[in-house]
Parts: C-alpha cells; sequence; structure tokens
C-alpha cells in the first residue's frame, strides 16, 4: 500500500513512527529525572468496614505531576517503568513516602489506620525486600502493623520458596499481606494454601457488572465465602454504586474501597475526607462522587 502511493515505504511511515518511537525515548529519560525533581506523589482511597461503616485503611496510589502533561495514573508510565528497571526505585521512594504519611496520620491522632502499598513483581522477586521494608518503617516510626503489601497473583504463582521464607519474614514483622485484583490472573488456588497471607482484594470488574451479570454475583459470593473459609479478609474493589455495596453487604464483604466512598485524593484532602465521614454519611459520599 504505502509503495503503491508513491515514494518508499521507509518514507510514507517515517512522519508517523518517529514521533512515537521518540515520545517514548523522552518519557523514559524523563522518567528517570522524576525522582530527583521529586514529581511523583501519593493519592489516598479509603478503605471502609462494611459492617461498621468505618474507615479502616488506606491505600497509597502512584501519581506523577508531569511538568508538562499534568498528573499522569500508573497506567501512562508503569509498564515503562517495570521495563527499565526504574520501578524499582520508584517503589522504594513510595514504600518510604507512604510509610513517612502513615506515621505523620498516626502522631495526628489517626489511630490504626491501616496503609497499603502496591508491590511491583520485580521488586517483590528480589532478595532483601523486607530489609526495604523494616528500613521504611524504622525511618519513618510507623508501626509495622499498619503496613499492609498488596501482591498481585503473579507474585504468588510458582509457590517460589525464596518468596514464602520473604512473606514469612514480613509477616513476623507485623506486616500484613493482600492479593491485589484478585480473580484476574492465574486460576491456580493452590498458592492461597502456602502463603502467609490476611486479605483477598477482589478484582473491581467482578464488582462493575455485580448487578447485571449474574455469573459476576456467582464469583463474588465464591470468592468471599472462600476468603472466610482460610480465615482470609475479603475487600471489594472499585465500589461505585449504593446498590454494590448493599450487595456486598448483604454477601458477608468485610470491606469496600471505590468511587462511591471516595476517589484517590492527596494526602490533606483525605484528612479533611475523614474529618468529615462520620458527620457526612451518605450525602456527603454522593458528593464526592460529583466532584469529579
Ligand atoms: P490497583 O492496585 O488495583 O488500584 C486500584 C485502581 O482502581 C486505582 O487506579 C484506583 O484509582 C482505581 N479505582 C479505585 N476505585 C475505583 C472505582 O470505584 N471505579 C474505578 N473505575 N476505578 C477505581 P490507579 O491509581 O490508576 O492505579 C492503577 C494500578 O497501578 C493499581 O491498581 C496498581 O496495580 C498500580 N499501582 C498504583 N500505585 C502503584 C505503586 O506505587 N507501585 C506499583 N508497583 N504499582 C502501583
Ligand atoms: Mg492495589
Ligand atoms: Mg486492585
Ligand atoms: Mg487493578
Amino acid at each position: 500500500l504505502a509503495k503503491s502511493l508513491g515514494g518508499g515505504t521507509w518514507r510514507f511511515f517515517a512522519p508517523d513512527m518517529r514521533p512515537r518511537a521518540n515520545q517514548t525515548v523522552q518519557m523514559e529519560a524523563e522518567l528517570r529525572g522524576a525522582l530527583s525533581r521529586r514529581e511523583f506523589t501519593l493519592h489516598y482511597q479509603p478503605q471502609i468496614d462494611l459492617r461498621g461503616d468505618r474507615v479502616v485503611g488506606v491505600e497509597a496510589l502512584l501519581r506523577w505531576q508531569h511538568p508538562q502533561r499534568g498528573l499522569l495514573s500508573p497506567g501512562s508510565f508503569l509498564s515503562l517503568a517495570e521495563e527499565t528497571g526504574l520501578i524499582l526505585l520508584i517503589n522504594e521512594w513510595v514504600l518510604n513516602e507512604a510509610c513517612r504519611q502513615g506515621a505523620a496520620w498516626e502522631a495526628s491522632g489517626l489511630r490504626d489506620l491501616r496503609v497499603a502499598v502496591n508491590m511491583s513483581p520485580i521488586q517483590f522477586k528480589r532478595q532483601g525486600v523486607e530489609t526495604l521494608v523494616k528500613e521504611a518503617l524504622g525511618a519513618s516510626g510507623m508501626r509495622p502493623t499498619s503496613l499492609e503489601l498488596e501482591l498481585t497473583e503473579g507474585i504468588l504463582l510458582g509457590n517460589d520458596e525464596q518468596i514464602v521464607k520473604q512473606m514469612h519474614i514480613l509477616r513476623s514483622l507485623g506486616v500484613t499481606l493482600s492479593v491485589d485484583d484478585f480473580g484476574t490472573g492465574y486460576s491456580s488456588l493452590s498458592y492461597l494454601r502456602s502463603f502467609p497471607l490476611h486479605r483477598l482484594k477482589i478484582d473491581r470488574s467482578f464488582v462493575q457488572d455485580l448487578g447485571s451479570d449474574p455469573s459476576a454475583l456467582a464469583i463474588v459470593r465464591t470468592i468471599i465465602d472462600l476468603g472466610h473459609i482460610l480465615h482470609l479478609q475479603v475487600l471489594a474493589e472499585g465500589v461505585e454504586t449504593e446498590s454494590q455495596l448493599q450487595l456486598l453487604r448483604s454477601e458477608g464483604c468485610d470491606e469496600g474501597q471505590g468511587y462511591y466512598f471516595s476517589r484517590p485524593v492527596p494526602a490533606d484532602e483525605f484528612a479533611d475526607w475523614i474529618a468529615q465521614y462520620g458527620k457526612g454519611g451518605t450525602e456527603r459520599r454522593q458528593a464526592s462522587m460529583e466532584n469529579e
């Protein structure tokens, strides 16, 4: 096709492809500098106990305040960070910053607030992740029992002895461990027996379809039952509506997280939000959804 339009193939495609390749190269260079320029930041999304209607934790979610492109979500740079290995440094920063913030909240009187950090698979598969965690806890003074690490099913697949060992060390420190996006990874459930886990996070794709798709409800119900039989807590991700919340409650789901309660917000906004939470009830929550 290119040739039939005249001109060489190369010249035909060049205008299209060059900028894109350049953009990736440029993005990689920018990513390398982003840590030292302090362009990363964390947003926090509350996790709610569905029985007591209490805020029990927050998930720290990485954002990149890009000088030209604005606030970027991990979807637009995480794979590049993984490919280049920069995720190791970035996630080390995330861990330290989340612990620092957690300790600050603790000191300000927000007690028993769990802070959950997403771990990168390549970081977790390395030896010495427990050293990073110990250092972050030590430097911040945050109580180990307030820290939760979110792992993906991919990390747990293969039942790696080294990883089991690291997880036991983390657990002995008091750190809790959860499986993120549960149900989307690998169908093998055997790892649930071998790892010292505390919580399953039901992927939001199942929660999204709860009201409309009977099979989504069946899957959610099964995950909750499975979790409870194995003495694990179960949290539903991506709760957006009142009816999803009601269904999850009636199925006995322990905790929920999602836009229905709050979007991920900067630390200071979270502090304002939680101060209002006890008072505002549903109206307050609806308002937080309409904001965006
Ligand atoms: P995740 O850990 O499953 O985090 C939940 C994602 O769902 C977040 O996207 C959050 O903003 C979004 N979300 C929360 N509630 C709702 C809802 O009600 N509806 C919908 N549609 N979405 C909701 P985000 O912040 O863009 O993060 C995407 C993923 O990037 C995360 O998925 C996590 O896997 C990864 N990630 C985030 N922060 C870090 C980090 O510090 N390190 C690493 N390695 N990965 C991270
Ligand atoms: Mg997560
Ligand atoms: Mg998730
Ligand atoms: Mg996800």
